[in-house]
């Protein structure tokens, strides 16, 4: 595993440094939508997001993403490697 997938340096400097973990774990779409609001202006947005999808983190909100957003962000990336391995063979 690449040792960025596994550094969490990060997370002290995120916007949910001192809020209760559960917030960011929410079972509606309300939920969600607050997460993603505390997200929106985190300083270490992406590579919270980077990270969840690098450990494929299915659940709660990370990178201001929803599970089903970081499915499709991985759907999309191996479309695109697979189309990029096509175009050089
Ligand atoms: S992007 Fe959201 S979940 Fe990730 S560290 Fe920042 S506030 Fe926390």
């Amino acid at each position: 595993m690449k040792a960025e997938v596994l550094d969490t340096n990060w997370m002290a400097a995120g916007n949910c440094a001192n809020k209760s973990p559960d917030f960011f774990f929410p079972s509606d779409g309300v939920g969600v939508e607050l997460a993603r609001q505390v997200c929106e202006t985190c300083p270490v947005k992406m590579q919270c997001l980077e990270y969840a999808l690098a450990n494929r983190i299915d659940h709660g909100v990370w990178g201001g993403t929803s599970e089903r957003e970081r499915r499709r962000i991985l759907k999309r990336r191996g479309a695109e490697r697979r189309a990029a391995a096509q175009a050089v063979s």
